[in-house]
C-alpha cells in the first residue's frame, strides 16, 4: 500500500501505472522462468489479427513483443481484413487444440463480416485470456474471479487500487461510469468481490455528478473526454480513468492531437487523494495484465492456481 497523501497537500498523488505496471510483468518474467525450471511448460500466447487497422497493428505488435520480453513462446497470425468467419474458427479451433498455445487473444474489432460474440464463444475459456467469454464472465459474476480469466483492463484498474490502498477497499462506496462488457462491468464485479459497496453509473443515470460525488473510489470508462469534472469528486477520492480519448491539440500546432481520459485531470487532481494519470496509468496495466493471464492459464494447464497479482 501506498503512503497516504499528507493532509495539507492540495494536489492528488500520481498512480503511476507505468512503475506498477513494471512490477507486474517483472513478476510475470519470474515466474515464467520458475514455471519453465519446475515443470517444463513455457506460457505461450497466440495473437491474431483480421485486417489492417493501424491502431490495432500497433496493439498487436506491443502484445507480441512483451509476451517475447516475458519469456514467452510467442506467436502471431495475420489475417487478410476479407477472411471469413469460418476461416477465424477454424483457426482458433487449432490454437485451441494446440497445447503449445495457453492464451488466445483475438483483437478487436473485427471486419463487419465476422461475428464478434462467435469468435469469443469459439475461444476455450482455460485460453481465454481477454476474458471475454461468457463462462470467465460469469465465474467473475459468480464471486469465482479466482477460478475466472478477468478481462484485463479491470483487472489492472483493481491492481492499481490495491497498490494504493491496500486492503482497506471492504466497506468503501465505489461508483464505476460505465456498464460496457469489457470494462465497466468486470470492474463493478471485481469491486463488489473486494466487499465495495459499488454504484454502476451509464448514459441513463439521473444526476450523474452527484452520484460520482458518493464515492470514495470513481472508476471513469465512459469514451468521452474529460467528462468527469473536478466539483463532481468528493474530497479524498481515489480516482482511476481508463479512458483514452484523442482530441485536437492546436495549441502544439496546427493538426496536432493530445491524448485525454474521461476525468478533467487538472480540476479532479485538486479534489482527489489519488489519480491515475493518460498516459501512463491504466493503459500500460492492460498488456501487463494480459501477461499475467497467459501466465495464470499456463500454470492452471498443469494444476497449479497460478500467482495473484
Ligand atoms: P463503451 O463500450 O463505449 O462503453 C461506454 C459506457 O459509458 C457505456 O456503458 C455508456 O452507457 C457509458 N456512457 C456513455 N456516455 C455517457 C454519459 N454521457 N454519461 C454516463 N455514461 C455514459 O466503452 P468501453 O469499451 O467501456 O471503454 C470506455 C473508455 O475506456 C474508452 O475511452 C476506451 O478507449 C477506454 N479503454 C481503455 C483501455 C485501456 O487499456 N486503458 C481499455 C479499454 C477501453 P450506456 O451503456 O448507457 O450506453
Amino acid at each position: 500500500m501506498a503512503p497516504a497523501p499528507s493532509s495539507s497537500a492540495s494536489s492528488a498523488r500520481i498512480i503511476d501505472g507505468k512503475a506498477i505496471a513494471a512490477e507486474v510483468t517483472g513478476r510475470v518474467r519470474r515466474e515464467t522462468e520458475r514455471l519453465r525450471a519446475e515443470t517444463g511448460v513455457r506460457p505461450g500466447l497466440a495473437v491474431v489479427l483480421v485486417g489492417e487497422d493501424p491502431a490495432s497493428q500497433v496493439y498487436v505488435r506491443n502484445k507480441g513483443r512483451t509476451a517475447d520480453e516475458m519469456g514467452f513462446h510467442s506467436v502471431q497470425h495475420t489475417l487478410a481484413a476479407a477472411t471469413s468467419e469460418a476461416d477465424l474458427l477454424a483457426l482458433v479451433g487449432r490454437l485451441n487444440a494446440d497445447p503449445a498455445i495457453h492464451g488466445i487473444l483475438v483483437q478487436m474489432p473485427l471486419p463487419a463480416q465476422i461475428r464478434s460474440t462467435a469468435v469469443i464463444e469459439a475461444i476455450l475459456p482455460e485460453k481465454d485470456v481477454d476474458g471475454l467469454n461468457p463462462v470467465n464472465a460469469g465465474r467473475l459474476a459468480g464471486g469465482l474471479a479466482e477460478k475466472a480469466l478477468v478481462p484485463c483492463t479491470p483487472a489492472g484498474c483493481l491492481v492499481l487500487l490495491r497498490r494504493t490502498l491496500g486492503d482497506t477497499l471492504a466497506g468503501r462506496e465505489a461508483v464505476v461510469v460505465g456498464r460496457s462488457n469489457l470494462v465497466g462491468k468486470p470492474v463493478a464485479q471485481l469491486l463488489l468481490n473486494e466487499n465495495c459497496t459499488v454504484t454502476i453509473a451509464h448514459s441513463r443515470t439521473r444526476d450523474l455528478p452527484a452520484v460520482v460525488r458518493r464515492g470514495e473510489i470513481v472508476v471513469a470508462a465512459v469514451g468521452r473526454p474529460e467528462m468527469v469534472r473536478g466539483d463532481w469528486v468528493r474530497e479524498g477520492a481515489t480516482v482511476i480513468d481508463v479512458g483514452i480519448n484523442r482530441i485536437a491539440a492546436p495549441e502544439k500546432g496546427e493538426g496536432a492531437t493530445r491524448l485525454v481520459g474521461d476525468v478533467a485531470y487538472a480540476e479532479v487532481v485538486r479534489r482527489a487523494a489519488w489519480i491515475t494519470p493518460v498516459p501512463g496509468g491504466v493503459g500500460p496495466m492492460t498488456i501487463a495484465m494480459l501477461m499475467a493471464n497467459t501466465l495464470i492459464a499456463a500454470c492452471r494447464s498443469v494444476g497449479r492456481p497460478g500467482p495473484v497479482f
